[in-house]
């Protein structure tokens, strides 16, 4: 076989960073003129995460042909420029369903269905589908979700022996630990490494690297000692050391240790060196900022770091762009006012208000009066989706004078459905996998904040939701000053609100975070940074 696999698998415990990893590995082998896929391999039973709670397994990331998919996909999109698609994320519950669908069908002839081998013959299948969607990819890299120990994840593990039995030259794996400090002996451990190794070893898998998760650097006898135990050579111990100032501090860090090389060496690949002028720049930006913007972003997930993750990193993409560091005051929508609906202290002085996707009762009412705050205070506010919504409801009620306006969402009965349920959502059934995904053209109105800051008349922008702008009000609204700045291509839907006498309220029904890079800042995200920027100094001129 031509294209090459590399396995990375984690241990210890989770949230180790092992997305990261993997996407940085990434980034290395195709700064060598290397051709990458990745996969990630989810071992929970979900068709897919749409179905899920942010605050249980972080955002749901989209892509272009509309899955719904793991964050980690969203690091790989970042990071790289692998194709990301429908074959880029399977969890066991896809894996299950369509071996369950094979056998209702009858395609196993009188056969015993087994994890062994249906189950790992289907994940081997998408290994090799995920190599296969388009021609020349070099290497596979496959994360492994989850962490080695855990039940759920076996059958995975042991489709990756078949696979390296299979293709034994072809293959090579990556572990990733964690190597506590203990501070009252003032020393490293590594025995956790060594057990989960071992437990790898177990079943059939031997890593060829060992990347340690530290809060320091290792002492070299550290490092000695995990190659020893866990049969690893010497320089395939590599370190990543928590970053003092951002993620995108990881690429530096794993090509100093010479990483790409290496593994070039172990699946002989030919090796070049690697440059990354790109993200050298952007560590010196992010080490040498000019100044600092606050924003707010107001969501009913914000109690869990990973549920917004494509915004947080768009928003420090914008800043960097614009040689700042990023504070973000994360604010529960509906905790925004005290008793007394006073607005509370922390959600005051932000430089600009981000109000992103979401869904459902809780928190709607908050989203639109942190609208009204930021209209009538003259505040940049960027809304996502959700956050459009809020946007367009909020303007009905204030200037159109329009008391009941609301989404169909929060309110089914209301005479005035600013926001209602597409057409082709009203005989929708299942939840899961039903709303309207992916990437759609998006024609700008000239002159338009949104057409300023793209500098193009036609973009293609990813969606995830059900209910939509309602076309009857537009000639209302607009006749009152908020402009349909966007509309699907060819079509009347409205994709884009903007607030003519505001500096900078927009609004998008898409998800423009999730095509924002570090090395490409999302235009919307730089336009709404330099508007906080504007506004911050605004506010100190009119203080001094
Ligand atoms: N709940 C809204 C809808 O389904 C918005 C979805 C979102 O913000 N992603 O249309």
């Amino acid at each position: 076989m031509r294209t090459k696999f590399i396995f990375i698998t984690g241990g210890v415990c989770s949230s180790l960073g092992k997305g990261l990893t993997a996407a940085t590995v990434g980034l290395l082998l195709e700064t060598k003129g290397i051709k990458v896929a990745m996969l990630k391999l989810d071992p929970y039973l979900n068709v897919d995460p749409g179905t899920m709670n942010p605050y249980q397994h972080g955002e749901v990331y989209v892509t272009e042909d509309g899955a719904e998919t793991d964050l980690d996909l969203g690091h790989y999109y970042r990071f790289t420029n692998s194709p990301l698609s429908k074959a880029s994320n399977a969890t066991s519950g896809q894996v299950y369903n369509s071996v369950i669908k094979r056998e209702r069908r009858g395609d196993y002839l009188g056969d015993t269905v087994q994890v062994i081998p249906h189950i790992t013959d289907e994940i081997k299948k998408r290994i090799l589908a995920c190599a296969n969607q388009e021609d020349d990819i070099d290497v596979v890299l496959v994360e492994i979700g989850g962490t080695v120990g855990d039940i759920e994840s076996l059958p995975f593990l042991e489709a990756i022996r078949q696979f390296y039995h299979d293709f034994p030259k072809a293959c090579t794996s990556m572990h990733l630990t964690y190597v506590p400090f203990i501070k009252a002996a003032g020393e490293f451990k590594t025995k956790p490494t060594q057990h989960s190794v071992k437990d790898l070893h177990s079943l059939g898998i031997f890593p060829a690297f060992i990347i340690t998760r530290c809060e320091q650097t290792l002492p070299k006898e550290v490092k000695d000692k995990i190659s020893l135990f866990c049969n690893v050579a010497k320089d395939a111990v590599i370190e990543a050391v928590d970053v003092p100032h951002s993620i995108y501090e990881l690429p530096l860090q794993l090509r100093s240790q010479g990483l790409g090389r290496r593994i070039c060496h172990k699946l002989n690949i030919r090796d070049v060196p690697i440059e990354l002028p790109e993200w050298e720049e952007i560590v010196e930006r992010v080490t040498h900022p000019e100044g600092e913007i606050t924003i707010g972003v107001v969501g009913k997930y914000v109690g869990h770091q990973d549920a917004y993750k494509s915004v947080h990193e768009a928003l420090w993409h914008g800043a960097i762009a614009h040689r700042h560091t990023l504070k973000v005051r994360w604010l529960e929508s509906d905790k925004l006012y005290d008793a007394d609906g006073n607005l509370i202290e922390d959600a005051k002085g932000c430089d600009g208000y981000l109000i992103p996707g979401g869904f459902g009762e809780r928190g709607w009412e908050g989203k639109i009066s942190a609208a009204t705050y930021c209209r009538t205070n003259r505040i940049p506010y960027f809304g996502i989706c959700l956050g459009m919504h809020a946007l367009v409801v909020e303007y009905a009620r204030a200037v159109l004078g329009l008391a009941d306006a609301d989404s169909t969402e929060v309110s089914p009965g209301t005479t005035n459905p600013l926001i209602c349920l597409l057409s082709e959502q009203e005989d929708v059934e299942d939840l899961g996998g039903t709303m309207r995904l992916g990437a759609y053209p998006c024609r700008l109105k000239d002159g338009s904040r949104a057409h300023s800051a793209y500098g193009e008349y036609l973009v293609h922008e990813r969606h995830r939701h059900r209910y939509e702008f309602n076309g009857k009000y537009r000639k209302v609204l607009e006749d009152k000053g908020l402009t349909l700045a966007g509309t699907l291509d060819g079509a009347e839907l409205g994709e884009i609100a903007e607030i003519d006498d505001h500096p900078w309220m927009v609004g998008v029904q898409y998800h423009p975070e999730f095509k924002s890079k570090p090395t490409a800042p999302h235009p919307l995200f730089k336009a709404f940074v330099e508007a906080a920027i504007a506004h911050k100094q605004e506010r100190e001129n009119a203080q001094t």
